[in-house]
């Protein structure tokens, strides 16, 4: 991660306002110390266009075009301490890059992240930050997330950030056999689940986490 003035940020997007968050988080219940110390280096203001960089750093979504959002910080924050929580994860695919947000957070705790997004001008963007960041670790594709990334798997983890009305055939089938772990928001707008999935050879584990709030999982790409 860069740490130039630049990536810094000053005022409202400084290391201090980025500090109180992480207390917010704390306070919220997010525990995984590591999690947090990357959400504290991580400059969340340059995932949003510069018109909302004085609202980064608070507990929110916020518009990031598209009609698409970049999730709320606590989310972030959960997902991946979930992800975290069971052992050790390498290589993780993560469904709707948006921002990239996410999964820049994701690229500096595991070894490789591998994301697809069907917004091509959204990847394009979170690209082009990526390559600032000097975040090497992660693949992009431009394709419909329902399908997963085939030619990658097995994966060590599965985290979508859109929800789909019902969990994907393919995600389940790309999740490594020992253990892989799929964590999905699932259902219609207004009532969806976070659901973790854990496989174990064909035997499929399900557990329901907590209430959310997601874009929705569109089928193809745009
Ligand atoms: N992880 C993102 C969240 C962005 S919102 C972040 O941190 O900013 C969810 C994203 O999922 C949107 O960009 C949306 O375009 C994308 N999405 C929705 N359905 C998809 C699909 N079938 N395949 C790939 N991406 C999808």
């Amino acid at each position: 991660m860069v740490t130039g003035a630049q990536y810094r940020g000053i005022g409202m997007t400084s290391q201090r306002t980025r500090e109180r968050l992480v207390l917010r988080l704390r306070e919220r219940g997010i525990g995984n110390e590591s999690v947090l110390q990357v959400i504290a280096q991580t400059p969340r203001h340059l995932f949003v266009d510069e018109a909302l960089a004085s609202r980064s750093y608070e507990d929110t979504a916020l518009p990031i075009g598209f009609g698409q959002t970049i999730s709320q910080p606590y989310i972030v924050a959960r997902m991946t301490e979930t992800l975290l929580s069971r052992g050790p994860v390498n290589k993780v695919l993560e469904i709707g890059t948006g921002s990239g947000y996410q999964c820049a957070i994701l690229a500096q705790l595991v070894k490789s992240v591998y994301s697809v997004e069907r917004i091509s001008d959204l990847l394009d963007r979170s690209r082009r930050l990526f390559y600032q960041l000097r975040l090497n670790n992660i693949h992009l594709k431009y394709t419909d997330g329902t399908q997963g990334w085939s030619e990658k798997a097995p994966f060590d983890a599965i985290l979508a950030t859109a929800a789909p009305k019902q969990i994907p055939q393919a995600l389940l089938q790309q999740l490594s056999t020992d253990g892989g772990k799929l964590l999905i928001p699932v259902g219609a707008d207004g009532s969806q689940a976070l659901s973790l999935i854990t496989r174990q050879g064909n035997d499929y584990e399900q557990e329901i986490l907590e209430a959310v709030s997601f874009v929705p999982m569109l089928a193809g790409a745009d």
